[in-house]
């Protein structure tokens, strides 16, 4: 059984590491990204099976990620995932309404985070659909 993949597009790398630390824990393959533009571009080249996303990104904001990924018939069934702060609640409704499947918050909980991820992961039996 090869790899899942999971494209995390954040700039902060704190963020990064730890969910790096925590995925690889239960053996996914984790790829990054350090801006909007360049996670669409490794989104396109790496078709990955979930992308979590930071919302507040340079060169282009998560809500437009979210959009262009959801309006581009090769990438819309991937899971998109956003990881908003919890203080800025308003980014949850926004993200939902770009197209985001679900919202995790930050900080990132190490002990909850991995169930927050399984549960939007498409099932391997289901034909990928998480409806
Ligand atoms: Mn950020």
């Amino acid at each position: 059984m090869s790899k899942r993949r999971i494209l995390y597009i954040e700039d902060n790398e704190q963020n990064f590491y730890l969910v790096n630390v925590l995925l690889k824990t239960k053996d996914y393959q984790v790829l990054w990204a350090q801006d909007g533009r360049e996670g669409i571009e490794k989104a396109e080249q790496l078709k990955p099976d979930l992308i979590l996303l930071d919302i507040q990104l340079p060169v282009m904001d998560g809500y437009d990620v979210a959009k262009m990924l959801r309006s581009n018939p090769d990438l819309n069934k991937i899971p998109v995932i956003a990881v908003t702060s919890y203080a800025m609640s308003g980014d949850r409704e926004k993200a939902l309404s770009a197209g985001c499947n679900g919202y995790i918050e930050k900080p990132i909980d190490p002990d909850t985070f991995l169930a927050q991820i399984d549960k939007y992961l498409p099932r391997a039996d289901s034909g990928g659909n998480t409806q």
